[in-house]
């Protein structure tokens, strides 16, 4: 039950803001922007704190993983092939 109404309080907050900050740089711009007039970067949707959310960085989390295999690949290669 409490976590019903700390969920409608939150929803309500979102619909209130009219504005949202660049998650990066703090600037104000209006709630359509997918970008940041000031810092260029990505800004998703605002949340209850008035901040726009980072939106995930999916070609960061690939290269991360891409760039662990070929390491484990590298210590296979070097220390465990032979
Ligand atoms: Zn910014």
């Amino acid at each position: 039950m409490a976590d019903k109404e700390k969920k409608k309080r939150k929803a309500d907050l979102i619909r209130s803001q009219k504005t949202k900050r660049c998650w990066s740089c703090n600037t104000h711009m209006n709630l359509e922007e997918t970008h940041c007039p000031s810092c260029k970067r990505k800004v998703g949707s605002v949340n209850e704190h008035g901040v726009a959310v980072q939106p995930t960085a999916y070609f960061n989390y690939l290269l991360a993983v891409v760039a662990t295999v070929g390491l484990i690949y590298f210590l296979y290669w070097a220390f465990i092939k032979n």
